[in-house]
């Protein structure tokens, strides 16, 4: 029912009335709260939300809303930490109904649906022997996480999810539907590769398919009663093991943690992408040689259900928010001040810390010819992305855990400057702390020339923007 005195719920209820294929949800709705949760921000709450069915009703929904200058902001996982996604008295155009995926096996391709999550992507992949690139988290979009960056342990064999983008199908700020790939619109594509969606909705993207049905993976938990020792320990064996990363071997992923767990624990999710199972049994020896390992659960297993294990490691939702720095490696210094951070870590479950990696023997890393040419994702050196989560379940701690967060954060960037990269994580950033010229580099000029044409009047301007 329209609250009769808001003209633009007047508006979006004659428009929802004549549009069967979008499901219309107000506050008033029974599902409204379900449907406007987002991984992190409680407090945020749309005016209303709007959910297509097929890509002809996106296509609709996007065209109505521009022509009425109606504000909106588009959902898939709900997973942005800076609640990019949901914005007080602004329509929210939730996308989830739109996560069909398919195999194509002759082009060694699948497609993906918009609002499709990880975990779409890979309950259909997986029984037709394929995996591409995802991260840890099953609940976060797929278009979201791949479109930024797309980090996550396979990238060292197969590289980031930003490079698996094979081609878009772009609704754009008129509700036209335009297919980006390499003959048609290559620069929206190139755009969009690193870029996202500030240029229209992508309501659907091809990528890159590798073979690949079991794995090795697990988490190894290390003795953390001396949490800098135990640190410190871990990453001056890394480095030597590892030779700066070239020394590892491709199929070798892994992503460090710590949480409470339930007092700060360092431990390791290790995942080997190659059926050369035993090859890999010996690489996760030599990674549990790095420290007093108290527990290693690692099998055989397939990647989803070693997604969904690692799913369970985080909260369904929280509040707080994320800061993040990348850095060329784990010095001591850097591991000095982990170590500090880790061991006045915020009591409470959902507080995290982790470091996601780009290898430098990567396909996506800049060591191989022409690499990232064909996209503005600019991170390309072999570095780590730092993630300091201060989330909390108890909201009378967000203030300390806030202040945490933003000191650890703080100490990081005072580190060495030769060991920071000047490009950080979108994804992570918050909009205050973006510095376009630092992410994008020489691609900021096309980024903003692509939007100029495409969506001359920012209609997509609740995207991570270039202006
Ligand atoms: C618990 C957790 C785990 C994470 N794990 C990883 C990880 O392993 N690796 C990694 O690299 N990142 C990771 N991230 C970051 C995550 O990938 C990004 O925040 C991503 O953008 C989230 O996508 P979403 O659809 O879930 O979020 P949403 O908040 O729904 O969307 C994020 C942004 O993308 C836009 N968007 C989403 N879909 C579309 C679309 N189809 N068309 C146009 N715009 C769209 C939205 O408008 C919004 O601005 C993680 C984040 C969290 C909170």
């Amino acid at each position: 029912m329209a609250d009769s005195t808001n003209p633009t719920l007047r508006a979006l209820s004659t428009f929802a009335s004549a549009t069967p294929s979008v499901h219309y949800v107000t506050p008033s709705s029974p599902d409204f709260d379900q449907l406007r949760a987002i991984y992190a921000h409680p407090e945020l709450t749309p005016l209303a939300i709007l959910r297509p069915t097929t890509e002809s009703a996106l296509a609709s929904t996007i065209s109505f809303l521009a022509r009425n200058k109606i504000d909106f902001t588009l959902r898939a996982g709900g997973h942005d930490m800076h609640g990019r996604s949901t914005k007080p008295n602004t329509v929210a155009i939730d996308l989830r109904l739109l996560n069909k995926v398919q195999v194509n096996p002759t082009t060694s391709t699948a497609t993906i649906a918009g609002g499709a999550l990880i975990r779409d992507v890979i309950t259909t992949l997986q029984p037709a022997g394929y995996i591409t690139p995802i991260g840890s988290i099953a609940s976060v979009g797929y278009v979201g996480w791949a479109m930024y960056g797309g980090y996550g342990t396979y990238s060292s064999r197969f590289g980031l999810g930003v490079d698996q983008i094979v081609a878009a199908r772009v609704v754009t700020a008129t509700g036209e539907i335009v297919i980006a790939d390499a003959d048609s619109e290559p620069e929206l594509l190139k755009a969009i590769r690193g870029g996202g969606g500030a240029f229209g909705v992508i309501a659907e993207v091809t990528v890159k398919i590798y073979k690949l049905d079991r794995i090795l993976a697990g988490i190894l938990v290390f003795d953390s009663s001396n949490l800098p020792g135990v640190i410190h320990k871990f990453e001056d064996g890394y480095r030597a093991l590892g030779k700066d990363g070239r020394g590892l071997p491709v199929a070798l992923g892994l992503h460090q943690v710590v949480l409470n767990f339930p007092t700060p624990t360092f431990g390791v999710l290790v995942m080997w992408a190659d059926e050369d199972i035993e090859t890999g049994e010996k690489w996760v020896d030599r990674i549990c040689d790095l420290g007093p390992v108290v527990s290693r659960n690692v099998t055989q297993t397939t990647p989803l259900a070693w997604l969904e294990e690692q799913s369970k490691l985080v909260a369904q939702s929280t509040q707080g928010r994320m800061w993040t720095v990348n850095l060329r490696r784990i010095t001591d210094e850097v591991a000095g001040v982990i170590g500090e951070f880790a061991s006045r870590f915020p009591a409470d479950p959902h507080v995290l810390f982790d470091l996601h990696e780009l290898r430098a023997v990567s396909p996506s890393a800049a060591s191989g010819a022409g690499v990232g040419k064909d996209s503005v994702f600019n991170a390309r050196e072999p570095h780590l992305v730092v993630e300091i989560c201060p989330t909390v379940s108890d909201a009378g701690k967000l203030e300390s855990a806030l202040a945490w967060g933003q000191e650890f954060c703080d100490a990081l960037k005072a580190t060495d400057k030769a060991n920071i990269l000047d490009a950080s994580y979108v994804s992570f950033l918050a909009e205050d702390e973006f510095d376009l010229q630092s992410v994008y580099g020489e691609n900021l000029g096309f980024l903003r020339e692509v939007k100029g044409r495409v969506d001359p009047g920012n209609v997509f301007r609740n995207a991570i923007s270039y202006l």
